[in-house]
């Protein structure tokens, strides 16, 4: 069975992590801080936090931006449940927009949907193809749409708009007008869970851009504390001689980065530009070089004079399929011992959501995509005979059941 995206675990991981082990400093220390800079310094951005997981990362700054009930956060119908499920979590209510045909959100439909109780945006680059920022960022300080924005907190007050708050599991190392994910937003989180692009096993980060009069730097500060139960002190700064007092501010969360995920992060950032991405897009490339032949075959983009993809899932689209024949090719390509996989099914599908009173037929675009998608395997250490051998397995089963 070709399997549909295993970790990168070589001797280089392992021996890292056996070293952070046996340094004494398991939980979060000077690795996670290191691990914290080289983000910055890679994504160009002032201040980055590292947390628990992208879930975590994303309920955190609604929180820190004062998302409550009564509140609307706007995300896209098509998407994995985080996005949505830490709207719910805060007690504010996810408004879903639909997708357009590059998977994202359609930043078109977006400003009908804004209404005085909109407090948030949460774009997700899919598949790791970054979403249209420059009118998205637009939208959010278009004179009619600010002077709607009704804030309730000191944040919301001190930024004035809707703050643009990236949901970029996918897209680590995606570019857009040459500025890297991780810039893009007011504020972006990563994914490091074990199927992503770069993995820490379970992990994320957080990404600060905010504008002026915001201070990233006083901010990071202020998550240090928030993301460890409003703790004054962590266990590095109270390590130090006469400093075991500390104080808690308020009820803050547990949602700190290990020392262990750190130094899987650390190797794993090291070669994520010259040698990860590099051969993920050798896949993709292949791919698309093998499917592109045939006409039903919808060959998804990740490359454009505006935009580079982190090359994250490789969305093959078949045309002119119901999601019935869609399933039947699945199972085609299974039985070719080959793993596939569907990224996503449109959250209103999904029993909460559905039962919540969201309705697919309102998400007709979501629909159609995830009606005729199959997200084939990419990981590092697939050979281009595997390509071709997962190709085939593909071609086969669309012959056979189409
Ligand atoms: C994986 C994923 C997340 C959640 O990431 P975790 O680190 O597991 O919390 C959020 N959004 C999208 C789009 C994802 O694919």
């Amino acid at each position: 069975m070709i399997p549909f995206s295993p970790p990168r675990i070589d001797d280089k991981i392992v021996d890292a992590v056996a070293e952070a082990l046996r340094s004494g400093w398991i939980s979060t220390g000077p690795r996670t801080k290191l691990f914290e800079e080289k983000i910055s310094q890679f994504c160009g951005c002032p201040k980055t936090l590292c947390v628990s997981s992208c879930s975590a990362g994303l309920e955190l700054m609604l929180r820190w931006f004062g998302v409550g009930p009564g509140d609307e956060v706007i995300v896209p119908a098509y998407t994995y449940a985080a996005t949505a499920n830490v709207v719910v979590h805060c007690g504010a209510k996810p408004v879903f927009a639909d997708a357009a045909t590059d998977f994202n959100i359609d930043v078109d439909k977006i400003a009908d949907l804004i209404t005085e109780n909109t407090k948030v945006i949460i774009p997700v680059d899919i598949a790791g193809w970054p979403c249209n920022y420059n009118a998205l960022n637009e939208i959010v300080v278009r004179k009619d749409i600010r002077e709607k924005f009704s804030p309730r907190s000191a944040e919301q007050t001190k930024l004035g708009r809707i703050l643009v708050l990236a949901d970029a599991a996918h897209s680590f190392g995606a570019k857009y007008h040459e500025k890297y994910s991780g810039q893009l937003a007011d504020i972006s989180v990563f994914s490091f869970h074990a199927v992503k692009n770069l993995t820490t096993a379970e992990g994320g980060a957080i990404t600060l851009n905010l504008p002026l009069p915001f201070n990233n730097g006083e901010i990071y500060k202020y998550l240090c504390i928030k993301s460890l139960h409003g703790q004054t002190k962590d266990a590095l700064a109270k390590m130090q001689v006469g400093n075991w007092k500390y104080d808690i501010v308020e009820p803050g969360y547990k949602m700190n980065m290990t020392d262990i995920q750190a130094a899987m992060g650390l190797v794993e950032l090291e070669r994520y530009e010259n040698d990860h991405l590099v051969r993920r897009k050798q896949i993709f490339d292949l791919y698309s070089k093998i499917l592109g032949e045939y006409d039903w075959a919808q060959i998804p983009e990740y490359q454009n004079e505006k935009s580079c993809s982190s090359y994250h899932v490789y969305l093959l689209r078949i045309r002119n399929i119901s999601e019935t024949q869609r399933d039947l090719i699945m199972q085609g390509i299974f039985s070719r011992e080959v793993a596939v996989n569907v990224h996503f099914r449109p959250l209103p599908m999904m029993s909460y959501y559905r039962n919540e009173g969201y309705c697919i037929g309102d998400y007709p675009v979501a629909f159609h995509n995830f009606s005729c998608v199959i997200s084939l395997p990419v990981f590092y250490n697939l050979t281009d005979d595997q390509v071709r051998t997962v190709s085939k397995a593909v071609i086969d089963s669309v012959k056979e059941n189409k």
